[in-house]
Protein backbone atom coordinates (compact mmCIF):
# COMPACT_ATOMS: atom_id res chain seq x y z
CA UNK A 1 0.00 0.00 0.00
CA UNK A 2 1.16 3.29 -0.65
CA UNK A 3 1.22 5.96 1.84
CA UNK A 4 2.27 9.40 2.62
CA UNK A 5 4.90 10.21 5.46
CA UNK A 6 3.02 12.80 7.08
CA UNK A 7 6.35 14.43 8.38
CA UNK A 8 8.20 15.14 4.88
CA UNK A 9 5.75 14.21 2.45
CA UNK A 10 7.65 11.72 0.86
CA UNK A 11 5.38 8.85 -0.73
CA UNK A 12 6.69 5.60 0.62
CA UNK A 13 5.54 1.63 0.28
CA UNK A 14 4.10 0.55 3.87
CA UNK A 15 5.77 -2.60 4.15
CA UNK A 16 8.75 -1.15 3.58
CA UNK A 17 7.92 2.15 5.93
CA UNK A 18 11.02 1.92 8.48
CA UNK A 19 8.89 2.69 11.34
CA UNK A 20 5.41 3.53 12.07
CA UNK A 21 3.08 5.54 14.90
CA UNK A 22 -0.29 5.08 15.87
CA UNK A 23 -2.06 8.40 16.52
CA UNK A 24 -5.93 8.63 17.44
CA UNK A 25 -6.36 5.23 15.85
CA UNK A 26 -4.54 5.94 12.93
CA UNK A 27 -0.91 3.94 11.49
CA UNK A 28 1.37 6.59 9.80
CA UNK A 29 4.47 5.48 8.72
CA UNK A 30 7.84 7.17 8.12
CA UNK A 31 10.26 6.79 5.98
CA UNK A 32 13.40 7.02 8.49
CA UNK A 33 13.60 6.97 12.41
CA UNK A 34 14.21 10.65 11.99
CA UNK A 35 10.35 11.49 10.55
CA UNK A 36 8.76 9.59 13.47
CA UNK A 37 11.01 11.17 15.88
CA UNK A 38 9.54 14.19 14.91
CA UNK A 39 6.17 13.17 14.63
CA UNK A 40 6.00 11.79 18.03
CA UNK A 41 7.51 14.93 19.47
CA UNK A 42 4.11 17.24 18.05
CA UNK A 43 1.83 14.34 16.29
CA UNK A 44 -1.07 16.76 15.97
CA UNK A 45 0.79 19.04 13.83
CA UNK A 46 1.46 16.48 11.08
CA UNK A 47 -1.68 14.41 11.52
CA UNK A 48 -3.70 17.56 10.55
CA UNK A 49 -4.60 17.64 6.83
ZN1 LIG B 1 10.12 11.05 5.94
Amino acid sequence: MKVTDPVCKMTIDSEKAAAKSDYKGQTYYFCNPGCKAKFDQDPQKYASK
